[in-house]
């Protein structure tokens, strides 16, 4: 047990190791060939994904004239449109393509007509810890659309600095509609339902998305909540203009999601097996956040870290046996034993045999 407790931490310190250090040369004095420009163009693991075309209007009108003909040509009535595009202009253009062939609604659904005739969109970028990135709100009529996207800029910074990886990136757009849902998209795209545009949890939520897509549904749902909580709790002490105090704080909310378990008579399943209607996100919520209670805050943030590294930028799937061999890592011996418990109970449903069995199926 102890000597393969030895060989995860080792393995543990070389993840971190690779990503930490990945401009680093390997040792002081040894100073590596350079690489042709070519091969990290092509080979970009350890990198935030790259998007192509994000931004060329040319290239995005070519590919969707087909197909969103009815977009294209409210495009090619407006004023703005034809005078020529601005860099910001090309970028909403492309994006609102980009976002309504993402669906398979007439594109005047997903997007309202005067966001386009009036130009109803935000644009701006901010510069993180490696990089500048993209920040675009395309609104409806009526919208107060400088303070939801005061709210998202501060977000998209603080959540950076939570998960301590890289912003993956390069742009994010957010929609706002009547779509009856909140939702993330895999390629940069979040839609906000008209309840939701001045509601700072939803809005961090689905942010906290760009990075918790890649493992198994209830853990991206627990950590989306967690992230959006801990975020906004740590913005609470500057928060941007013109938003107040933000009423976050994760110990509440994990008090808040527990008594609701509790309490709400939802049926005892495994979390793979839970819908929303028995109490999956609460249920997640509160799995996660037990084992932050037992290993520790600083452990579950190095733990989350590891996982979202793990997955290379949301290349990867992570599986539910990977996770828990992440999170057990980051456990001490005294508590990997009621770590294993809640995760037999509440992921496996067994005591024991299927994590057990997939170990010595992997050989590990
Ligand atoms: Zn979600």
């Amino acid at each position: 047990m102890s000597l393969h407790l030895v060989m995860l931490a080792a393995s543990a310190a070389l993840l971190v190791a690779c990503f930490g250090g990945a401009d680093e040369p390997a040792t002081p004095t040894a100073t590596p060939e350079p690489l042709p420009t070519a091969v990290f163009d092509e080979f970009a693991v350890g990198r935030p994904q790259n998007r192509v075309g994000v931004g060329d209007a040319e290239r995005a009108l070519a590919r969707f004239e087909t197909t969103r003909g009815d977009l294209i040509a409210a495009f090619r009535e407006q004023g703005w449109f034809r005078d020529g595009l601005s860099e910001d202009e090309s970028i909403f253009v492309e994006r609102s393509l980009s976002f309504v062939a993402g669906h398979p609604e007439p594109s005047f659904e997903s997007i309202h007509p005067q966001a386009v005739s009036d130009k109803l969109y935000i644009y701006d970028t901010l510069q993180l810890s490696q990089r500048k990135v993209g920040l675009l709100l395309i609104y409806e009529p009526g919208d107060d659309a400088e303070s939801e996207f005061a709210l998202l800029k501060a977000v998209i910074a603080q959540l950076e600095r939570e998960v301590g990886i890289e912003w993956p990136e390069p742009i994010i757009t957010v929609v706002n509609g009547s779509y009856g849902i909140n939702d993330y998209d895999s390629n940069g795209f979040i839609r906000i339902d008209g309840c939701c545009k001045l509601a700072a949890f939803i809005l961090a939520h689905e942010l906290s998305h760009v990075y918790w897509t890649a493992g198994p549904f209830w853990f991206n749902e627990g950590m989306a909540d967690i992230y959006a909580t801990l975020s906004l709790q740590a913005l609470s002490d500057d928060p941007p203009e013109p938003w107040g105090h933000f009423n976050a704080d994760i110990d509440d909310y994990y008090a808040q999601r527990k008594s609701v378990v509790d309490s709400a008579g939802f049926p005892q399943l495994p979390l793979p097996n839970r819908f929303a209607s028995d109490g999956l996100y609460q249920a997640a919520d509160v799995f996660l956040l037990t084992i932050r209670d037992i290993i520790g805050a600083d452990a579950f943030r190095d733990a989350a870290r590891d996982i979202y590294a793990a997955s290379d930028f949301a290349r990867l799937n992570i599986s539910e046996k990977r996770l828990e061999d992440i999170v057990l890592r980051y456990t001490s011996d005294s508590n990997a034993g009621a770590v294993m418990q809640l995760f037999n109970r509440e992921v496996w449903g067994d005591n024991g045999e299927e994590y057990q069995r997939l170990k010595e199926f992997e050989g590990s």
